[in-house]
């Protein structure tokens, strides 16, 4: 184990935000049973607007940010963790009030963590991370809810980002017809590849919902919130039902009851942070079966560490395309 190590750091002074590369030990690292060697991680919008200081995601200064890790147990007096264990852990507050990814070393709690499953590489599961976990929450959700593929079509929105990404080629692989919608229609060819059958402009949700609109999709995996949610809300086939886990235009959401006590559509809240263990097991042993790795791998690009401060800019702007893996 290094005495010393890279991370990087926000700090926060007299309300002005700055993102440093520090070099820190071991006896800087929060409270934790399990130490990990990190050797992956990644950046989701979350990393984008913590490290912008855009959203008040970080709620301790300083703060290693990160909400993903993969990497190797180095000690552990965890039952469950030893030495050598390859592990990864989404969400549970890293980079809110814990020391998240972008280090070398993460000092965490062992119930934290999941052991990586034995069909993905430490950089897979980044690549997956908490973008491709949540759209797994979202099929689960869209599952339990009875919609299956026979239904109907299942909208997509936000399809070119990470969460959007990974759930096309999820659905897809299950036999789900599914729409893209994106605001980069140029990435038609993309979005095909990953099995989507059919791809609609952004700004066909975008306008004023209607309470009611045309019976078009079974289902929905939105990423996107505001008023695209709406109008996707009010344009589910009776019995219906729409994963909510994003707010890329915003927080709002202007819809009203007509769809749910008309139409008996159901709106599916998706939280990966807190979501309980065995969920999240159920998540990654259905991401090892139903996953496409050929597709996780096109939809991804690998950056270094120092790389993170542009992607998180990029991302934010809509910028980057599926998903990105930073090595450590
Ligand atoms: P990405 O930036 O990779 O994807 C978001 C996509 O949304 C963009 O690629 C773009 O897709 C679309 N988009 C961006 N801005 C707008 C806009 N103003 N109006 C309409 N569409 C827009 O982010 P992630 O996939 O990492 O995350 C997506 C969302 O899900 C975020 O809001 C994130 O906070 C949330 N999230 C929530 C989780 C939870 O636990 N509930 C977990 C993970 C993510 P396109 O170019 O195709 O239109």
């Amino acid at each position: 184990m290094k005495d010393r190590f890279k991370a990087i750091m926000i700090r926060k002074d007299a309300d002005k935000q700055t993102v440093e590369d520090a070099e820190i030990g071991l006896n800087d690292l929060m409270e934790g049973d399990v130490v990990v060697a990190v050797s992956h991680s990644t950046v989701n919008y979350k990393d984008g607007l913590a490290l912008a200081g855009r959203a008040p995601i970080a709620r301790k200064f300083p703060m290693i940010p990160g909400v993903d890790l993969a990497g190797t147990v180095e000690t552990s007096s965890h039952p469950d963790f030893k030495p050598g264990d390859k592990v990864i852990l989404n969400g549970y507050g890293l980079s809110e009030n814990h020391f998240g990814g972008y280090s070398e070393y993460a000092r965490v709690k062992g119930d934290w963590l999941v052991p990586l499953p034995k069909q993905f590489t430490p950089a897979q599961a980044m690549a997956i991370g908490t973008a491709g976990y949540t759209a797994m929450l979202c099929v689960l959700a869209l599952e339990d809810a009875g919609v299956t593929p026979d239904k109907g079509n299942i909208v997509v929105t936000g399809a070119a980002g990470g969460v959007g990404s990974v759930a096309v080629s999820l659905l897809a692989k299950l036999g789900y017809k599914v729409t893209a919608s994106t605001g980069r229609v140029e990435e038609e060819g993309y979005l095909k590849s990953l099995g989507a059958s059919e791809i609609i402009p952004r700004s066909e949700l975008a306008g004023d919902p209607r309470p009611l609109g045309k019976e078009r999709w079974a289902g929905g995996v939105d990423s996107v919130g505001s008023k695209t949610l709406a109008n996707v809300i009010a344009s589910l086939r009776y019995g219906g039902a729409v994963a909510a886990c994003g707010l890329a235009a915003g927080m709002d959401l202007p819809t009203s009851v007509a769809p749910f006590i008309l139409r008996n559509v159901s709106l599916l809240g998706v939280d990966s942070v807190q979501m309980p263990k065995p969920r999240r097991l159920q998540a990654w042993q259905r991401l090892a079966r139903d996953l496409d790795i050929e597709k996780l791998t096109a939809m991804t690009q690998t950056i270094p560490l120092s790389g993170v401060r542009k992607a998180a800019d990029d991302i934010l702007a809509g910028k980057v395309r599926g998903r990105l893996v930073v090595e450590i």
